[in-house]
């Protein structure tokens, strides 16, 4: 009886999202590195289902093997939902990840607590060579803080408390522990179950 790892092709070069990605697929899964040729996808599509798709897609057809793209979106109930898709230009088509997060703050300094409850999204979805796709999403709930805290994560994960997660931000937690509850890790996890059948 031998195990084989399904091998993919990681449409992300962001180590960040690749730790995390191999920390939660663990040995179920043989990540590729994503080809330095191929040139950076627009990321224009109207939702992060769409976005993830565009990714997957543009890395399958470049090499002709399975692919594995992911798209998060930051949605934050007092201001209707965005970030959301635009969560990674949200400050402008070059925006780090500390113009964005103090962008937010700003458009929310008038908002007390109860009020700044949001969540994250992630849709992950692998790409096949015959053209079908196999996707799956992931959700935290949680509220965003005034000031950022903590020094690990990412992105918007200094500003960032999940519920279940004891008050701390993303940024304050172990990456265990950010796993564990994370909108990627459960997309990633959803996305293994239904991946079931292609494992070894
Ligand atoms: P994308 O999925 O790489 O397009 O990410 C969209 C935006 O959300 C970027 O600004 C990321 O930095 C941010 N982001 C993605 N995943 C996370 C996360 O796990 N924590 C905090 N920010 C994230």
């Amino acid at each position: 009886m031998g195990s084989r790892r399904l091998p993919l092709v990681a449409a992300t070069a962001n180590p960040n999202k690749l730790a995390e990605i191999e920390a939660i697929l663990g040995d179920a899964v043989e990540l590729l590195p994503r080809p330095d040729h191929v040139p950076d996808v627009v990321e224009d599509a109207p939702d992060l289902l769409g976005n993830a798709r565009l990714k997957a897609q543009a890395i399958m057809a470049a090499t002709g093997h399975a692919a594995l793209a992911d798209d998060t979106g930051l949605e934050v109930d007092r201001l209707d939902g965005a970030p959301g898709v635009h969560s990674a230009r949200y400050a402008g088509p070059q925006a780090d990840a500390s113009a964005n997060v103090a962008k937010l703050l700003g458009a929310l300094a008038d908002v007390a607590q109860p009020e700044r409850t949001a969540r994250f999204r992630t849709v992950a979805l692998v790409a096949w060579p015959d053209g079908t796709e196999t996707y799956a999403e992931g959700v935290v709930e949680g509220h965003i803080i005034a000031a950022p805290e903590g020094t690990g994560g990412f992105g918007y994960d200094p500003v960032f408390v999940p519920v279940d997660g004891g008050g701390a931000t993303f940024a304050a937690m172990s990456d265990a522990d950010k796993n564990a509850i994370s909108h990627r890790g459960r997309a990633f996890r959803n996305l293994l179950g239904l991946l079931g059948p292609r494992l070894g």
